[in-house]
């Protein structure tokens, strides 16, 4: 594997950062995924639109130019044979004596690497379980940075219990997001509910997609928040990311959705999903 430093391909094994990287010492970087299906990557322009937002929330810099970041992901992807799976950029404000305030004269850091995955198919398998806990991320998850720890503890938490995701939960019981995906709930009157875009959640691309996607069925979309207690109520749940598409929630805490089995809406808006970026099979 190679990945790709600050202008150098490396060895996968061999690719470093200084010491004294903000993105080591502070969180103080972002980055973007975006998954490569056929060899294609999927809403790669609304991916650069968030970085670039990002970027202009932290006050950093672009490392390089768009036009030559997109040159560098191509070159990520095929140097490392990927046609299914992902690429990964972060973009760190760069190296500096360490000091809580911004350095001066600092070159913003750009590391990108590349991973296969399996083959994505329509078929959404399964389902997957998640569970919930208390949102303890800082208060602009908006702005994707590296600092994941409060996510990493709640997925560490999921999958201690067996579970796929969790649900981060706000102080007035409201589901927020999946600690790395969008959450959605399909009511019993058919309607697609998923939080409305703010400082408490990350503007999921696929979410976006998937609003468009949503539309073209002529299936109802309400941007509110949505409980706990709604979500095991309702017909269907299902996660949204870049990297699981569409993915039906079929038991919440223990306890089925619906009847415990992928529902229809979220089916026809994975497959709908894969169509729109050209990648399911014919169906
Ligand atoms: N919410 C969080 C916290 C995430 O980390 C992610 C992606 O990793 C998402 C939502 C989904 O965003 P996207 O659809 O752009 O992958």
């Amino acid at each position: 594997r190679v990945a790709y430093v600050n202008g150098r391909y490396v060895p996968h094994r061999e690719a470093r950062v200084h010491v004294e990287d903000r993105g080591y010492q502070f969180a103080d970087a972002v980055y973007e995924v975006i998954g490569v299906v056929n060899g294609r990557f999927l809403d790669e322009e609304p991916h650069l639109d968030r970085l670039d937002r990002s970027l202009k929330e932290l006050r950093i810099a672009w490392p390089i130019a768009r036009g030559a970041l997109k040159l560098v992901l191509r070159e990520t992807v095929r140097r490392n044979r990927v046609r299914n799976g992902l690429v990964y950029f972060q973009v760190s404000r760069g190296v500096a004596r360490r000091d809580f305030g911004f350095p001066k004269r600092v070159r913003p850091s750009l590391v990108v690497t590349a991973r296969a995955t399996p083959p994505v198919s329509a078929d959404p398998g399964p389902g997957v379980a998640v569970i919930t806990v208390p949102d303890i991320r800082w208060k602009r998850v908006d702005i994707k940075t590296t600092g994941l720890l409060g996510g990493a503890l709640g997925k560490q938490k999921a999958r201690e219990q067996g579970a796929y995701e969790a649900w981060q939960v706000d102080n007035d019981g409201l589901v927020t997001e999946g600690t790395s995906s969008n959450a959605w709930i399909v009511t019993s009157a058919g309607e697609l509910v998923t939080r409305p875009i703010g400082h408490e959640i990350l503007a999921g691309i696929t979410r976006q997609t998937v609003k468009k996607v949503a539309a073209d069925l002529q299936l109802a979309v309400v941007e509110r928040p949505f409980s706990v207690a709604e979500a095991l109520a309702a017909r269907e749940a299902f996660m949204t990311s870049a990297t699981s598409f569409v993915t039906p929630i079929v038991r919440i805490d223990g306890k089925p959705v619906g009847d415990g089995r992928p529902g229809d809406v979220a089916r026809r808006l994975r497959a709908e999903y894969l169509r729109a970026v050209s990648v399911a099979e014919p169906f």
